[in-house]
């Protein structure tokens, strides 16, 4: 691992733009780094600019057997329009296995649970031996999000990288705009942010781009966001 001062990059990198981030992460971390996606109209940006300014960083893809068809069908379109170096990681424990021990609906009676085991360890197994981990999550998007810093270093020396922290919405969409992106094929029935089918549902007027979420439960993150990885 690199010796790095942490609060003078913070300070230092803010300043940059998503692209200068992104490059100075792939030429102060590389091979041992890699970006996760959950391929969401949202991911846009982050994914577009891996393809342009790192195209070989591993964009890691949780596959948790939950996604709608529609995720999939999208993750390999952009796949081929982007030229993407995607990885997709799946829970340790087959999905019959799963049903056999909690029975069908662990994702209502213990999201929590559901999350560790189809998301959380999965990525935990796929960051063993790097140094850095990508993600696209911004400030607007939870009062968890909103308190991040740019470089977020984990317990065990994990150190997550967020480029787009200090997008707004409004920029995420001028740059889709700009470079005419396709859109995930379920924004046009208000799902503007997409997880697991069980888990989401439409988006709408005037709530949180993140209002679909785990509606109508104490839950607003799936725990990779929490400082849970690796631990
Ligand atoms: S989002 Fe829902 S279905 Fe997906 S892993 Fe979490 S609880 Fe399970």
């Amino acid at each position: 691992m690199p010796d790095l001062d942490i609060p003078d990059l913070n300070d230092r990198l803010e300043r940059l733009s998503p692209a200068e981030i992104l490059q100075w992460a792939w030429s102060t971390f590389a091979p041992h780094i890699a970006a996760s996606s959950s391929f969401q109209t949202q991911s846009l940006p982050l994914l577009h600019l891996i393809s342009q300014v790192c195209p070989a960083m591993p964009v890691i893809f949780l596959d948790t057997g939950f996604h709608f068809p529609e995720t999939l069908q999208f993750r390999d379109e952009l796949q081929a329009h982007l030229q993407l170096n995607i990885v997709v990681v799946r829970a340790a424990v087959e999905k019959s296995d799963l049903l056999a021990r909690y029975g069908e609906g662990l994702y209502r009676r213990d999201p929590d649970l559901c999350c560790y085991i189809n998301k959380v360890e999965p990525m935990q197994r796929a960051t063993v031996g790097l140094q850095a981990w990508i993600s696209g999550v911004r400030h607007d998007q939870t009062e968890n999000r909103n308190n991040l810093r740019l470089l977020e270093p984990e317990a065990d020396g994990l150190l997550k990288i967020h480029p787009l922290l200090n997008w707004t919405k409004k920029e995420v969409w001028a740059y889709i705009d700009q470079y005419q992106l396709p859109v995930h094929p379920l924004l046009a029935w208000g799902y503007v942010s997409v997880g697991c089918a069980p888990c989401t549902r439409p988006v709408h007027a005037g709530e949180n781009e993140r209002a679909g979420r785990w509606a109508g439960l104490d839950k607003i993150e799936c725990g990779l966001h929490l400082g849970l990885t690796r631990r």
